[in-house]
């Protein structure tokens, strides 16, 4: 079965094509394939858990679109909502019940999200959550952790995850030193280098900006106590605690990594689920800080497609699913439970050098003996193996995020003979490493 290389020909085509015209060929780094070589598939539809390329092959999918899919591609209650929608028009430029109503769906997932804001990315809902951190404390410095990915904000572009990790580029140029130069950056896993930092500039931190789960440098797991004392720290230095739920939002259960670790922030950030696969992204939090923001308040913000309608019905549709079916995220993370730990015992009869990360139905290999808990950690992967793993389970019908830093992606989609089909799959291509 490995040796049967996948036809490539339209992709490789499409691929030239898109090179001539786009930089790298591709909207989004990562899609690049360039940290394991080789050519991008081009996607031309998905469906449920699986995708299928121009060339014609199907692959069972563990990347989601990176995560907004937790029901799986295409899912006919989404699309039916997509499309009723867009009968009644693709953007208005004003107030709508839609807007209204996927705000109430956010807040009433956590007590402690009483406002939102809608944005159009991850990436706006970070830069908006920490401009708002800034006025309501009217401090400037930042804390961040090496290896989390916030999105690619100038202020964020520091010691980043994701894209960043294996574009070989530490920071981003392009980026003034003075953009970068008020953000800080800790030790995931490690209270003791927040605290240092905070005792060195104690009334200059307006937040601390942290993944929950670190899940842009691989899978990385916040410790026992490690995110409860980011809120004592935050509370003793009235400093803002951001939770970046881009991922975790909506995935590790309704409440996100607030109800699933028990730890309230002060602002979180979404995106990708609350979309459902349309661009868009959320900032919420205490209403006396969603207070600073404009019209209400000094921090401005804004969006001309903020909020847009048939965005808002994608959100709405999958949302409402996962709040109103019951045991959707029991059942997921139970089949993730067990299927993540079919993987490390697949893993550890291979023989190989490597440890699985798993948090509900987020998880990774790493090609390490270590055990990964941060950035310093992650980075002892073997990048060229997991290349080689990833190509060979590329050609058999896996498709992976094509990057050792990444997170696989389960859906209520997956069923349970299809991850024992990839459990044999992967077992065949580890012993070929
Ligand atoms: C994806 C991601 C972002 C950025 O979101 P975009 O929609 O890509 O701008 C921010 N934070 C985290 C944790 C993410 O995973």
């Amino acid at each position: 079965m490995l040796e049967n290389r996948l036809r490539t020909e339209k992709s490789e085509e499409l691929f030239a094509r898109a090179c001539k015209v786009i930089p790298g060929g591709v909207n989004s780094p990562v899609r690049a394939f360039r940290s394991i070589g080789g050519t991008p598939r081009m996607i031309a539809s998905a469906n449920g858990s699986h995708m299928t390329d121009e060339d014609g092959n199907t692959y069972l999918d563990f990347v989601g679109s990176w995560g907004p899919m937790i029901l799986g591609h295409n899912h006919p209650a989404v699309r039916e909502a997509v499309i009723k929608a867009c009968e009644d028009g693709l953007s208005f430029g004003a107030a709508t019940k839609k807007e209204v109503e996927m705000a109430e769906l956010i807040c009433g997932s956590v007590p402690n999200v009483e406002m939102v804001r809608m944005v159009n990315s991850g990436t706006e809902a970070v830069m908006s959550a920490v401009r708002a951190a800034r006025g309501f404390t009217g401090r400037d410095k930042i804390i961040k952790f090496a290896g989390c990915y916030h999105g690619h904000a100038d202020a964020m572009l520091v010691q980043a995850g994701s894209g960043v990790m294996t574009a070989g580029v530490p920071d981003s140029a392009g980026v003034p030193k003075g953009c970068a130069a008020d953000t800080l950056t800790a030790v995931y896993n490690e209270p003791k280098s927040v605290q240092d930092l905070f005792e060195r500039f104690p009334d200059e931190i307006a937040a601390v900006i942290v993944e929950p789960v670190g899940a842009n440098m691989g899978v990385v797991l916040p410790e026992d106590g490690f995110l409860q004392a980011l809120r004592s720290l935050c509370d003793r230095y009235k400093a803002v605690l951001i939770f970046d739920e881009v991922i975790t939002g909506f995935r590790l259960g309704f409440a996100g990594a607030q109800g699933y670790f028990g730890v309230d922030a002060d602002l979180v950030t979404y995106g990708k689920i609350i979309g459902a696969g349309m661009p868009v992204g959320a900032y919420g939090g205490k209403r006396e800080i969603m207070e600073c923001v404009s019209p209400l308040g000094k921090v401005y913000q804004a969006g001309t497609l903020s909020g847009n309608p048939v965005a808002m019905a994608a959100g709405i549709a999958q949302l409402t699913l996962l709040r109103d079916t019951p045991g959707f995220y029991e059942e997921l993370n139970q089949k993730a439970k067990w299927f993540y730990g079919r993987v490390e015992k697949t893993v550890r009869e291979s023989g190989l050098k490597a440890v699985v990360n798993s948090c509900a139905s987020l998880g990774c290999v790493f090609f390490t003996d270590q055990a990964v808990v941060n950035y310093e950690t992650a980075k002892t992967s073997d990048t060229d193996r997991f290349a080689k793993y990833c190509h060979a389970m590329f050609d058999a019908g896996i498709y992976l995020a094509p990057s050792q830093f990444e997170a696989m992606f389960l859906s209520a989609a997956h069923k349970k003979e299809e991850l024992e089909y990839a459990l044999d799959v992967m077992r065949s291509c580890l012993n070929t490493l």
